[in-house]
């Protein structure tokens, strides 16, 4: 018999894991405190990448993560070739030292079979004519990343496994869990209900963390907001910003010093810089010079840019573990709620998604989730 399986969480990891599960012919229902891809999926930069993230065997998994999403957009499956746009991904750097560092990391990169090319000047500009590039000294092609539509993921992932019998139940908030799996959920209009199954899957992104908290369990990510009695710092918020509709030529993803960009889902440019959209905490009124001083700088690598608006600013706060990798594991011995919260999470959507339904179904751990169940978090 297939289990019965309740995934708390529509964003890109609820959504993947919903499809997969119902692949493999679980019965399926996924709650969601509101729309689909409504929490941190849908404020992201989303670029698809393994770009020497540390410690390695985080790196392996979003080389896996990577390689899912190659897979499906190749095989044109379950429509991923409309969500995954495999652009490539150029770096500039504007000094000789950013070069250097470039070489460096295309160096360690391209050691480990990972795609990656030096570029000069010339070829920034065969490949991205519209930039100017007067200031740089050359960059770094990264041909298999891209970025995603993470709407059109969700929503497709999601119709897939409805039409395959799947239940989703919108503005359904968990407000009680237990061991067993069996979860409580409230409507906007204060009815509650209880839901059961074989296995309870949590891909609430920030929302695991007050969830377990139902069960007695502290789950090692930071809070989203001030430090809720754990003496861990928030985590971070990020904020991404879109113009509308323009016409810049941008076919890459594009890493600049101080500006990110890419084309967008509504044929603008979507841009952000971590460490600007850090500066100023999200209800301090001055996080709201940051969308302008980006577009600005946007404008000088991208002229074609100068009447280009901006059409909408979200913030996101990032899900982050308190040892910044990705957790995918049992949260109860007797295998009944399984928890999975992480960063680089539109990256990891499809690898998981795979592999962690295997898990549900047969038992069997993939040998690349081994680093990252919560037994490390024991000491
Ligand atoms: C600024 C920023 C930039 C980023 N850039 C990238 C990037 O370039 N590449 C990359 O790979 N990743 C990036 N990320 C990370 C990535 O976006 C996240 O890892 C990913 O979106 C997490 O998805 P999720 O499905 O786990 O969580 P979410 O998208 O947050 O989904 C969780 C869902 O659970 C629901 N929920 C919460 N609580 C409850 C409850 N009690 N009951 C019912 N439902 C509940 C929410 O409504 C939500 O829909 C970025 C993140 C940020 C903030």
């Amino acid at each position: 018999m297939k289990p019965t399986v309740l995934i708390v969480g529509a964003g890109v990891i609820g959504c993947s894991l919903a499809y997969q599960l119902t692949l493999r012919g679980a019965a399926v229902t996924v709650i969601d405190a509101a729309e689909l891809s409504s929490g941190t999926s849908s404020a992201t930069f989303a670029w698809v990448n393994a770009n020497d993230k540390a410690p390695a065997e985080y790196q392996r998994l979003n080389v896996l993560g990577l390689r899912a999403h190659e897979r499906a957009r190749t095989a044109r499956a379950l429509g991923a070739a409309d969500w995954f746009h495999q652009t490539g991904n150029l770096h500039v750097a504007a000094t000789d030292a950013e070069m250097d560092a470039l070489e460096e990391k295309v160096g360690r990169l391209t050691s480990t079979g990972y795609d990656a090319t030096v570029l000069t000047r010339a070829e920034i500009e065969e490949l991205e004519p519209s930039i100017d590039s007067a200031g740089l000294k050359g960059g770094a092609l990264y041909p298999k990343e891209g970025w995603i539509d993470t709407i059109a993921m969700c929503a497709g992932l999601l119709q897939k496994a409805c039409a395959s019998g799947a239940v989703f139940l919108p503005y359904q908030r968990v407000t009680e869990l237990r061991p067993t799996g069996q979860v409580t959920v409230t409507s906007a209009d204060g009815t509650t209900r209880h839901y059961a199954a074989d296995v309870t899957v949590l891909a609430a992104g920030n929302g695991n963390r007050p969830i377990l908290r139902t069960m007695d369990v502290d789950f090692p990510t930071r809070p989203s907001t001030g430090d809720e009695g754990t003496g861990v710092g928030p985590s971070a918020v990020g904020l991404i910003a879109t113009t509308g509709p323009v016409e810049t030529g941008i076919g890459h993803v594009v890493h600049a010093p101080g500006i990110s960009l890419r084309p967008a889902r509504n044929g603008g440019v979507t841009f952000t810089d971590s460490p600007t959209g850090a500066l100023w905490k999200p209800d301090d009124p001055r996080i709201w010079t940051v969308p302008g001083l980006l577009l600005d700088r946007a404008r000088m690598l991208y002229p074609a840019l100068r009447n280009a608006t901006t059409e909408t600013v979200t913030l996101g706060t990032r899900v982050l573990p308190n040892d910044g990798v990705t957790i995918s594991g049992w949260i109860t011995e007797k295998s009944s709620v399984y928890a999975i919260a992480t960063h680089s999470g539109v990256t990891l959507a499809a690898h998981l998604a795979e592999v962690v339904s295997e898990e549900v179904i047969t038992g069997e751990r993939h040998e690349s989730l081994r680093p990252f169940g919560l037994t490390r978090f024991a000491s």
